[in-house]
């Protein structure tokens, strides 16, 4: 069952490695060393910067004097992202330490049979909250309450981030701080150096910066680079002053589609005739759920237009191929993978437009396939 792989691989694609992931740092962070943080230190800054690709930080870093001082200085080492290389998934990964095919939090919207319904999941908590719905989607974040159990934990959030998982279970026993600005992160990070032993910190504009302007435009790259400036003159030393270790990663890169690249699949699309209910997951890797003895037709269908763009799998193989972490799902999330996945093979996106939405504006940074911007990441330790 290794063709999987190979195929993706020969296509340029990158198959995750779980050994050396961001779940793995995570991990580690919450027992305090290993062998992707090294140890050493007691008192460890764990920072998480959303869409913070390989390749971005290293271009970031060569430009830029300041952060060629402060960045270059620390050990810099390429790791993975888990797929699909989505900011709930990752998350959920994360802070659970399970991995994409232990809690099936694959895509957004995603189906959810409890509710007979694709459902939107950037609403809600991404930590379980048992009085806030019925059906419990998300795992415990296990790592989280881990490194909350080191004395002088703090969780550094933004408030937008804290007010949608306050009623989560978890949120009881951590020391959460809200910060409502990138200057008050900076406040508070120096605040924390002199009072904390072990943070868990997260910033999540630089996601939003490429999704609007995308990386490769001039205005989309010196924004993240700002802010990455502003960390390493006002955070970083200060830290590293009282004797932090910082440990910086990320949960996926970002890719720059052209507009041409961006298909848009509607209810009269000729696929949807093979449908069972309309497709799911991000705008790299879709789900499909064919119904009965549609296979054929929609397999050959979806080769004819999307053939040249998009890789084609039974689902079902793609799991045991390892591509989500262990090649087996539990029977109650085996449907949320459906019965195909589709995999660009480049910076193409698909996205399917609800007959009540419009396609509107979209930006044109986008993640969540398995290109090698979009799955590695750096492992920073300053
Ligand atoms: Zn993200």
């Amino acid at each position: 069952m290794g063709s999987i792989r190979s195929e993706l691989e020969s296509a340029g694609l990158v198959f995750p490695d779980f050994r050396r992931s961001n779940v793995e740092v995570a991990k580690e962070v919450a027992k305090g060393d290993g062998a992707l943080i090294g140890n050493g230190r007691s008192k460890l800054f764990f920072l998480t910067i959303d869409a913070l690709g390989y390749d971005l930080l290293e271009k970031a870093v060569a430009k830029s004097r300041l952060l060629k001082g402060v960045f270059g200085k620390g050990s810099l080492e390429r790791i993975s992202t888990v797929f699909p290389s989505f900011t709930p998934t990752v998350f959920t990964s994360i802070d659970s330490g399970l991995l994409p095919s232990e809690h099936g939090i694959i895509g957004s919207p995603l189906p959810i049979k409890e509710y007979g319904a694709l459902r939107d999941i950037f609403g809600v908590s991404w930590w379980p909250a048992a009085n806030e719905d019925a059906v419990v989607l998300f795992p415990q974040p296990k790592t989280v309450l881990q490194m909350a159990k080191h004395k002088g934990f703090f969780y550094l959030q933004d408030e937008k981030i804290v007010r949608k998982s306050e009623k989560a279970d978890a949120m009881k026993s951590i020391r959460v701080l809200p910060y409502i600005s990138q200057d008050d992160f900076v406040f508070q990070a120096r605040k924390l150096a002199k009072t904390a032993r072990l943070v868990y910190a997260y910033i999540w504009e630089l996601d939003h910066v490429q999704h609007v302007y995308t990386k490769t435009a001039k205005q989309g790259f010196e924004v993240v680079t700002y802010l990455l400036e502003r960390l390493a003159e006002k955070v970083i030393p200060y830290l590293q002053k009282e004797g932090w270790r910082i440990i910086i990663t990320s949960d996926h890169g970002q890719l720059s589609t052209k507009r041409k690249d961006a298909i848009f699949l509607g209810p009269n699309s000729k696929i949807m005739q093979d449908l069972a209910m309309p497709p799911w997951g991000t705008e790299s890797t879709m789900f499909f759920e064919v119904a009965e003895s549609r296979e054929k037709s929609f397999e050959t269908r979806f080769g004819q237009h999307f053939g040249n763009r998009f890789l084609l799998y039974d689902s079902e193989e793609a799991i045991r191929s390892g591509l989500f972490g262990r090649g087996y799902v539990k029977p109650a999330l085996r449907y949320r993978f459906g019965t195909h996945i589709a995999i660009s093979k480049g910076s193409y996106t698909l996205r399917y437009v609800a007959p009540s939405s419009t396609i509107g504006k979209f930006g044109l940074g986008h993640h969540g396939g398995l290109t090698k911007e979009e799955m590695q990441i750096p492992l920073l330790i300053l």
